[in-house]
């Protein structure tokens, strides 16, 4: 029998980890022996006010049941002391799951600046500050995991969210860089989609859907992608309610115009079909893998039509 997973000596900071997801992979990860900073602002969810209470709540839950936390109640735009605490506390950090987040849905056509600046700030601008703090600590030590949360919204699209979709996308894209950065120094980065019952949720989601997508449901994943076993990097994983899955690009075999012969906007309007057709699609994985066939086309001129 495979034994238990476990994070004894290892040390996790959690950011927005005084309710829902985050508060669900704070508990689970000290469940199975990491000291965890539960960071929390413990404001509005739509970015206003303060307070302590929200992450001193859950530090007393998992001293409760026999774990170790501290509370962090700064602002994840300051990495650097949420990033402190860990020091203090623990003396070092292991574990970095970007969760804070807030948001301010409105039409892109009566977005304020201010919606669209707070939107960023927290999201993308506070995960890289958190990340960039711990991360010359990662590389010294040769040792690493970091999770990004991104959303389907910010996968997808969605209409009312332009601020929190390019904040969400802009993390894939920052975990996506950092991966290929931290890989010969065992610093792993991946990618969470998740989709669970929250303050954020409540108001968009029925009932008897919201009973179903407990966060409990996510955090397993994330334990198991902040695990030293765990040899995964750069993933993108949609998770909710029991499913999870990973996700990839993909690029359809396109249409290779002869270099050297010009050709014009009807040319591109006679290929459309097969420049968009997915058959035979395939999965470029990283810069390389996407230059590769505009390097053939270079390579054979006469090719293509
Ligand atoms: P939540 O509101 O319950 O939790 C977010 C926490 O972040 C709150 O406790 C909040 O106080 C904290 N926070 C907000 N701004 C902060 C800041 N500047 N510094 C520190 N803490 C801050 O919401 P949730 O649904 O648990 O969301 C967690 C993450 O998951 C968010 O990034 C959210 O965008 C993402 N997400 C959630 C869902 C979902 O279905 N719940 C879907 C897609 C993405």
């Amino acid at each position: 029998m495979m034994a238990e997973l476990r994070f004894d000596d290892r040390v996790a900071i959690v950011t927005g980890a005084g309710g829902g997801l985050g508060r669900q992979h704070a508990l689970t990860l000290a469940a199975r022996g990491c000291k965890v900073v539960v960071n929390d602002l413990g404001g509005s969810a739509h970015g206003d006010g303060k307070s302590s209470s929200a992450a001193d709540k859950v530090v007393d839950e998992i001293r409760a049941m026999g774990g170790e936390a501290v509370a962090n109640y700064d602002s994840v735009e300051n990495g650097e002391s949420i990033v402190q605490t860990a020091l203090d506390s623990f003396g070092t950090v292991d574990i970095v799951v970007n969760n804070a987040g807030i948001l301010r849905d409105v039409s892109f056509a009566k977005m304020s600046k201010q919606d669209w600046d707070l939107v960023l700030k927290v999201h993308l601008e506070g995960s890289m500050s958190v990340t960039h703090a711990a991360w010359p600590i990662m590389r010294e030590k040769g040792y690493g995991r970091i999770i990004m949360t991104t959303s389907a919204a910010g996968l997808y699209g969605n209409f009312g969210q332009a601020n929190y979709c390019a904040a969400k996308l802009g993390l894939a894209g920052l975990a996506n860089c950092l991966a290929e950065e931290g890989r010969s120094k065992n610093i792993h980065v991946n990618t969470i989609a998740p989709i669970a019952a929250s303050r954020l949720t409540e108001t968009i989601m029925p009932p008897n859907l919201l009973e179903n997508l407990k966060p409990e449901a996510v955090s397993p994943l994330v334990a198991w992608l902040c695990h030293e076993k765990c040899e995964e990097t750069k993933g993108i994983f949609e998770v909710g309610a029991g499913f999870i899955s990973k996700l990839r690009w993909e690029r359809s075999q396109g249409n290779s115009f002869p270099l050297g012969k010009a050709f014009s906007v009807d040319d591109v309007a006679r290929r459309w079909g097969k420049i968009t057709d997915f058959t035979d699609a395939e999965h470029p994985s990283n810069v390389n893998e996407s230059f590769s066939p505009i390097l053939d086309n270079i390579n054979n001129p006469s090719l293509g039509g």
